[in-house]
């Protein structure tokens, strides 16, 4: 999983930006880190939009990283409590896919 990190403070991302946008000072650095992480919290998709509307009903988790306090939006592939403890299984359409561990 890469990610963006400011060089001043601790905001991190998984999109990259030219400028920190919390410190305003910061250059993002590119980091190369675990996917592993846990359910921050999670909803249940059941009517879906078009695009997607075949994989209904799927889980849609927003998960804390392990080693960085980034939160990254996935989709499951299975369903999930908060707390749960996943990791990236596969990209799909550039989404990520994430199972139990
Ligand atoms: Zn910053």
């Amino acid at each position: 999983m890469k990610i963006y990190q400011c060089d001043q403070c601790e905001y991190a991302s998984v999109s990259d930006k030219y400028r920190c946008p919390s410190c305003g000072t910061g250059q993002l650095q590119e980091k190369e880190l675990s996917s592993k992480g846990s359910v921050y919290s999670y909803t249940d998709i059941h009517i879906a939009p078009a695009e997607f509307a075949h994989l209904a009903p799927y889980t849609v988790a927003l998960v804390q990283l392990d080693e960085a306090p980034v939160k990254v939006t996935v989709r499951m592939s299975s369903g999930v409590k908060i707390g749960d403890t996943v990791d990236l299984d596969h990209l799909e359409d550039g989404a990520y896919i994430y199972s139990k561990c």
